[in-house]
């Protein structure tokens, strides 16, 4: 006999049966034994949850002879008809592979036949929200006109993608997220039935790994059985879920929350050397940040989540983790999160990640820790603010000094000097996107810059990477020349808080201009810019180099372009057009 899925042999055939949808299967068993049945009902709810399990239990159960108490017998023709899928009068239509106009029009034409078998005939559309909405307007005009002794029963993972039209004329029922304590006993009891040896861990991992869905639960669990030899280890559902150990989380979260990105770095490599998934992995370390969260304020529910095992390892880290560090790590994994379905490196985000949470764990973890026998929050809690207050002031400083300089670049230009740059005082409001640029270093490269030494430059790149540290070549992964010269090289990042720590990284930048040395044969000066603001770097200096040469012609060739203020047009390719408020007085 051909291998049967675990979630098939072990589908319901009763309401009783059923796990986590206790409220619903309660209804409906109700409905049916006070014969209140409704024409058209709507079992909404995220996947695996048993909506149509619930949907062919109740067909079952209306038209059984023998029901008793709502439930089917499961042994009459119809029942054991309805369980094969071979009763004519229950229908089942997937709307995601039949969503056309057509199935509901042949629908329409059907409906009107009495049933030829069971009492009642069943129309079961399973993901009714694929409908075309030609196909919803055809099945409203039959919702809106039940003919007797037909129901419909509509399922649905996405119940707002559905016409309000049609969900006013059903019975809704919202089916749950599965409990992972539900799924873990009926995976015990399944497994017990089938006599298989189970760790019980590895049950608990599959449990958490099908978030809340049955029918997911069942088939990691399958996946764990054909790999294990019939015996489920721990070793064997942390590989097929993808998981990571608690231990080997907890250490990765508690070398970021000390700051540690190497050793966080070197953690990351080994899971995913492991073969972990690294959208999993993301996954996994916003769950136990929840979780960490979620403790220092009700302990208890987390127990429950866990199923009973919260190690010491996580305890002492719930303890010592300022609840505001929690928040921030969790907001920077959200973002990650969200850009890692776009992309087809999610091991560089995860890389990116560990720099930023090892960040975001050095600036507010270093505030003094709660001891356990004298927790100080009142003490403890200034600390972050004012830190953050003085690194935005001196940040505020660079971004004047900035303007200052570029004001002084213009005054030394050529160029006609009508706008007078030394009197305006712009004020500049910064968002804290905002980060300096250096044109003093940036505009030699580019006035020498040629083709071929980007070339050259862009052949060596990956070498150069390899030679850096772990740490170092974690920040540049997403760096590449970008312009060349002799006189230096002009590196872009695609992301600003990357380009912001290269910056104020002298160590990196040695490490850069030595391995140039050695591949190129000179010490190239490197330069940072992000990638965001190059475009208009680029084209700023372009303009800048036209009325260079227009000073010596006709300077008054454009005089709408002239006119404009120059520290403005500096300070917007300085901090970009958004970020900048100038006001005169
Ligand atoms: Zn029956």
């Amino acid at each position: 006999m051909a291998y049967q899925a675990l979630y098939r042999v072990w589908r319901p055939q009763r309401f009783d049966d059923m796990i986590g949808q206790e409220v619903i299967t309660r209804t409906l068993k109700n409905a049916i034994t006070t014969n209140q049945i409704s024409h058209a009902y709507l079992f909404a709810g995220p996947r695996g949850t048993g909506k149509t399990s619930a949907a062919k239990i109740f067909a079952k159960a209306i038209n059984c002879h023998h029901q008793v108490d709502g439930e089917p017998c499961n042994e009459c023709e119809t029942c054991k008809a309805i369980t094969a899928g071979t009763l004519n009068d229950v229908i089942e239509i997937d709307a995601a592979s039949n969503n056309g106009v057509e199935e509901i029009r042949d629908i329409r034409d059907k409906v009107k036949y009495a049933p030829t078998v069971a009492d009642y005939k069943v129309y079961i559309i399973d993901e009714v929200h694929m409908l075309s909405t030609g196909a919803f307007n055809a099945l409203l005009k039959t919702l809106e006109e039940p003919p007797a002794n037909v129901i419909f029963i509509l399922a649905t993972t996405e119940p707002h993608k559905i016409p309000a039209t049609i969900i006013s004329r059903t019975q809704r029922f919202d089916f749950k997220r599965i409990a992972a304590n539900d799924s873990y006993d009926r995976m015990i009891y399944i497994l017990k039935q089938k006599n298989v040896t189970y760790d019980d861990q590895a049950v608990k991992v599959i449990a958490k790994a099908a978030e809340g869905g049955m029918r997911d639960a069942l088939s990691i669990l399958d996946q764990a059985l054909s790999f294990g030899d019939n015996e489920i280890t721990l070793d064997n559902a942390l590989l097929v879920t993808g998981s990571v150990t608690h231990e080997l989380l907890a250490t990765y979260i508690a070398q970021v929350l000390a700051g540690d990105t190497k050793a966080a770095l070197a953690s990351l490599q080994s899971v995913l050397e492991a073969g972990k998934d690294a959208e999993r992995f993301t996954e996994d370390i916003i769950g136990y940040s929840r979780d960490l969260l979620l403790y220092q304020q009700a302990p208890q529910m987390v127990e429950e989540a866990e199923m009973g095992s919260v190690s010491a390892d996580f305890q002492a880290l719930a303890k010592q983790t300022p609840a505001q560090t929690m928040y921030a790590m969790i907001n920077e994994l959200n973002a990650i999160q969200q850009q890692m379905r776009f992309t087809t490196h999610p091991d560089v985000y995860l890389e990116i990640l560990t720099i930023k949470l090892a960040e975001i764990g050095r600036q507010k973890g270093s505030a003094p820790v709660a001891t356990a026998s004298a927790p100080a929050p009142d003490a403890a809690a200034p600390a972050p603010t004012q830190a953050a207050g003085s690194a935005e002031v001196s940040e505020l400083q660079h971004e004047i000094d900035q303007l200052r300089s570029a004001v002084k670049q213009l005054e030394q230009a050529p160029a006609q000097t009508t706008a007078a740059p030394a009197k305006a005082k712009p004020r500049v409001t910064k968002s804290p996107a905002a980060k300096e640029v250096n044109l003093a270093k940036i505009y030699p490269v580019l006035g020498s810059a040629t083709r071929e030494k980007l070339n050259q430059l862009q052949e060596v790149w990956p070498d150069l990477l390899n030679s850096l540290t772990v740490t170092q070549r974690a920040v540049m992964k997403v760096s590449q020349p970008v312009a060349a010269a002799n006189s230096g090289v002009i590196v872009a990042f695609d992301y600003s808080f990357l380009y912001q720590r290269a910056t104020t990284d002298h160590e990196l930048t040695d490490a850069l201009e030595n391995g140039l040395d050695r591949m190129i044969g000179s010490a190239l000066p490197v330069v940072f810019v992000p990638k965001d603001e190059w475009p208009v770097i680029r084209k700023n200096y372009l303009t800048a180099h036209k009325d260079e040469l227009q000073a010596t012609g006709d300077s008054v060739a454009e005089p709408a372009k002239p006119a404009a203020n120059p520290v403005v047009t500096k300070a917007e390719a300085l901090f970009g057009k958004n970020i900048v408020d100038v006001k005169q007085d």
